[in-house]
């Protein structure tokens, strides 16, 4: 039951130059401990929630969004003037797209978002270390 003209999220980027509405809550979320992420970020962990991209609208100028593929496995977009991360795809699911959670406007989100459900290359190579050592720092296990 969406209707295209009451968006269930809406988001943008630090500056705002990068927009997006989303029909849809996110099916899940998923933090992301690799390399790039905690690089991109300056933080130990991303987490992305999943739309379908069909589901997902980018309102802003299509030139405000760059375009990198680190890992050659995915896709992902930044804002041209911030930088903010903002989106990944792995070009094995072009159905799906992830949204960086840090992005989504709160006050806009009609519903309750999914917990994350998921943590992925936490272990990977060993590049999940700074999760087990600093989960002291983290107080959010009994959020969300
Ligand atoms: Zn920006
Ligand atoms: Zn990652």
């Amino acid at each position: 039951m969406t209707s295209p003209t009451s968006p269930a999220l809406t988001g943008s980027c630090m500056c705002g130059h990068v927009k997006y509405t989303s029909t849809t809550l996110p099916t899940h979320l998923t933090s992301c401990y690799c390399k790039t992420c905690r690089r991109l970020s300056g933080a130990p962990f991303l987490t992305f929630g999943d739309f379908p991209v069909t589901a997902l609208t980018f309102t802003s100028n299509p030139s405000s969004r760059m375009f990198t593929s680190y890992s050659g496995i995915a896709v992902r977009s930044h804002c041209r003037e911030c930088g903010s991360p903002i989106s990944m795809q792995y070009k094995c699911e072009p159905e799906t797209i992830g949204i960086t959670v840090g992005s989504i406007e709160e006050e806009s989100v009609r519903g309750p978002l999914p917990r994350v459900t998921s943590h992925i290359f936490v272990e990977g190579g060993g590049e999940g270390r700074l999760k087990g050592g600093e989960r002291g720092e983290e107080k959010g296990d009994g959020e969300g």
